[in-house]
């Protein structure tokens, strides 16, 4: 890749109260979306909720009932895919197996008439971007599914594309190649400097890869922030079920304060609404020993269940008014030592500032 594929040639997207339905489902109602020059964004989202009808109508594949989609200045809408200018990674790779892994990554440069001295070049340079030298002659079929990933990479910036679109590109791959690759995606980005629309329903992938997430559900877009942000302030209760786990607790809100069962809370922010839920993360949880614990917010409760998990445990326990809260620790010497047992009393701490209450919403549909 030469430096025209850099930063400076990067290109934001401007997304424009898209809206696609299909018969009565509504994939994408009103999508307003900005994704900045040269960005890591992640659409994530359960399943169905319209990931990959995005990414369609960002490639040109799929014609949205309404609204505007803009790369820089252009209006793109009305243009075919092949004229983009956009890079994209199918999610089942949609190679042609009968062809070499050189006549797959070489056929978008067919279609944009690259002339035919100028191919092989280009065609090892990508292959050497993704690390795949001496693959040239291999046909689809004799590759592992790791491969031919990367194939289906290489195919999609082999022409240089301002934009990289890529649609759960590492779903069919094993946990330990997946974990490879998503250090590997980031750091091709953080080389090629193209603005990247990646989509995935797998959180995790998500936090790791991303400069921000676009939160989707039932084709709404719910919240787009920094890893970060999303999880440590969700906008919305389906938003902190999706990413992460968490207990939601409602707590009443009166002249300013958070009431959880006759207690005020200590918060790290004033009350963002009239009607909000507590959010209880496990690894935000600490059982503190007797005594006073002014900036902590303290749970009485009884020790149900304890689950070893190797590097962590998870306690149950049951709060007072019987509501179930999952605190993590880690599994350090100490605190696997002084493990607590079922039946017994403790203290639940949550800091102050660690304490995040989410407005409530009514209108989300099913929850996660
Ligand atoms: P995701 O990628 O998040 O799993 P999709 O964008 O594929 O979701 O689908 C969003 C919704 O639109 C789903 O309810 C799906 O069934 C529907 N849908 C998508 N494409 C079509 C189509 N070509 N015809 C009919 N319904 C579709
Ligand atoms: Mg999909």
């Amino acid at each position: 890749m030469d430096s025209r594929s850099g930063v400076d040639r990067a290109l934001p997207i401007h997304i424009r109260r898209v809206t696609k339905t299909y018969g009565d489902v509504h994939a994408l109602d009103n999508v307003d979306l900005e994704v900045r020059s040269g960005e890591f964004i992640t659409l994530l989202g359960p399943s169905g909720s319209g990931k990959t009808t995005l990414l369609m109508v960002l490639a040109g594949f799929t014609r949205p009932d309404y609204g505007s989609v803009r790369f820089g200045d252009r209006e793109v809408i009305r243009m075919p895919p092949h004229r983009r200018d956009v890079g994209m990674v199918f999610q089942n790779y949609a190679l042609f197996p009968h062809m070499t892994v050189a006549g797959n990554i070489a056929f978008p440069l067919r279609m944009r008439r690259v002339a035919k001295g100028d191919m092989g070049e280009r065609v090892e340079s990508a292959l050497a971007t993704v690390q795949l030298d001496g693959f040239a002659e291999r046909r689809i079929d004799q590759l592992s599914g790791g491969q031919k990933q990367r194939v289906a990479l290489a195919r999609a910036i082999v022409f240089e594309p301002r934009i990289l679109l890529m649609d759960e590109p590492l779903s069919a791959l094993d946990k330990k190649l997946r974990d490879h690759m998503q250090i590997e995606l980031r750091h091709l980005h953080e080389k090629l400097g193209m603005t990247t629309v990646y989509v995935t329903h797998d959180q995790r992938e998500a936090l790791t890869m991303s400069d921000r997430i676009a939160v989707i559900n039932h084709g709404r877009l719910v919240q787009c922030d920094a890893p970060r942000t999303i999880y440590d302030h969700p906008a919305t209760p389906f938003v902190a079920n999706f990413i992460g786990e968490s207990t939601l607790v409602p707590v009443e809100v009166t002249d300013g304060r958070a009431m959880l069962n006759g207690q005020a809370l200590g918060l790290s922010a004033a009350p963002p609404a009239a009607r909000c839920r507590l959010m209880l993360r496990p690894e935000r949880l600490t059982i503190l020993p007797d005594g006073g614990h002014p900036e902590y917010n303290v749970f009485p409760g009884t020790v149900r269940e304890v689950v070893y998990q190797g590097e962590s445990f998870v306690a149950w326990v049951t709060l007072r008014d019987g509501t179930e809260v999952a605190m993590r620790g880690i599994s350090q010497r100490e605190s696997l030592a002084s493990l607590p047992a079922p039946g017994r009393e403790v203290l639940l701490g949550l800091h102050h500032e660690e304490t995040v209450l989410i407005p409530d919403a009514d209108d989300e549909g099913a929850k996660a």
